[in-house]
């Protein structure tokens, strides 16, 4: 009796929207105690906007975001799309070396002639634009290039942050100095906060959100959508950590991601739930589960059919 009862299960599900990759899957789903969200892409709908530009006397605004820019043009990075979208035709078009052909394939290169550049995965990116080194990232990343970040920008920072703004820090020079600061807005899915209810509901003993964002802007969506723990400015590597953690305590932990950085904790987790529509691909093939319309609120949908298919198979 087990087959038709999985099949069915596996059949209910796609017609939700719910792409189970096996049978396996539908049963553990049930079983799941703990389950970790992603922050952007996830939880947010990941589609970001420059919402504001705060440059220190020297630079402009302009300059800021020109700059940010000019690297950022090479990323595939959400932030990196949005500040690109932003400079848009305020960005000057430069003679583009040969070598930054080679470093971007997919062709933004009437834009910029930044070289050299070096994304690093959850921090943020580096290269060489008119002969300067241009460093746009965390504010920990940043820190490694310049002497210290300017006290007042740091205030305006952290109340960007407190607000759900994720900032990115500007820096210049081969001695490099901060130019500035670009704060990113992004905005929680509709289904959200209704999806952790209804897992509190079905009895979900943790909730937790993982970024690689920082702790104060992550708290603020945290707090909008009513998880109570946050792990925030985390390496890809550090989720699987904390998904590994959780295992030990919890036993079947699901995991809910969309981007490259969240590919290793859904390899992990007993279940990989990954965004159907906006999720990478390797967050596709890492995941068990895809939810195919980027429907959050379908996570709940998926235990009910894990549960039912145990029950009726003991
Ligand atoms: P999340 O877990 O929220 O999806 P990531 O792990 O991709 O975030 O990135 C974490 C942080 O690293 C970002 O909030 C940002 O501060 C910084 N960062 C990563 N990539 C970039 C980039 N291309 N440009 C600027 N900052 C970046
Ligand atoms: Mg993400």
């Amino acid at each position: 009796a087990i087959m038709p009862t999985l099949l069915s299960g596996i059949a209910n599900g796609a017609r939700q929207g719910i792409l189970f990759k096996n049978g396996a899957q539908l049963e553990k789903i049930g079983k799941v105690r703990a389950i970790a969200f992603d922050k952007t892409g996830t939880l947010t709908t990941g589609q970001l906007q420059v919402f504001q530009v705060i440059s220190v006397s020297e630079y402009t605004q302009s300059n800021v975001l020109k700059a940010a820019a000019s690297v950022e043009s090479y990323s595939e990075h959400p932030i990196g799309k949005a500040i690109v979208q932003a400079a848009g035709e305020t960005v000057r078009v430069l003679a583009v070396p040969v070598e930054s052909k080679l470093l971007n394939p997919k062709g933004d290169l009437d834009l910029v002639g930044a070289i050299q550049v070096q994304a690093i995965p959850g921090q943020g990116i580096v290269g060489i634009a008119q002969e300067q080194q241009i460093i746009v990232g965390n504010a920990v990343f940043v820190q490694q290039y310049v002497t210290n970040l300017p006290e007042e920008l740091r205030e305006i920072a952290q109340s960007l942050e407190q607000e759900g703004k994720t900032v990115v820090w500007v820096a210049q020079g081969n001695i490099a100095e901060v130019m500035g600061v670009i704060a990113i807005a992004d905005e929680v899915r509709s289904q959200a906060t209704a999806t952790i209810t209804r897992l509190k509901q079905l009895g979900i003993e943790q909730i937790v959100m993982l970024t690689g964002d920082n702790e104060e802007t992550a708290q603020s969506v945290a707090k909008a959508v009513g998880i109570d723990r946050v792990y925030a400015q985390l390496l890809p590597e550090d989720k699987l950590d904390v998904i590994r953690h959780l295992q030990q305590k919890y036993q079947t932990v699901a995991m809910v991601g969309d981007g490259i950085n969240d590919a290793p904790a859904l390899a992990q987790a007993s279940v990989g739930i990954a965004m159907g529509i906006s999720g990478s691909d390797v967050a596709l093939e890492a995941a068990d589960i895809v939810l195919m319309a980027d429907k959050l609120e379908k996570i709940a949908v998926a235990m009910h059919l894990g549960r039912r298919s145990q029950s009726i198979v003991k």
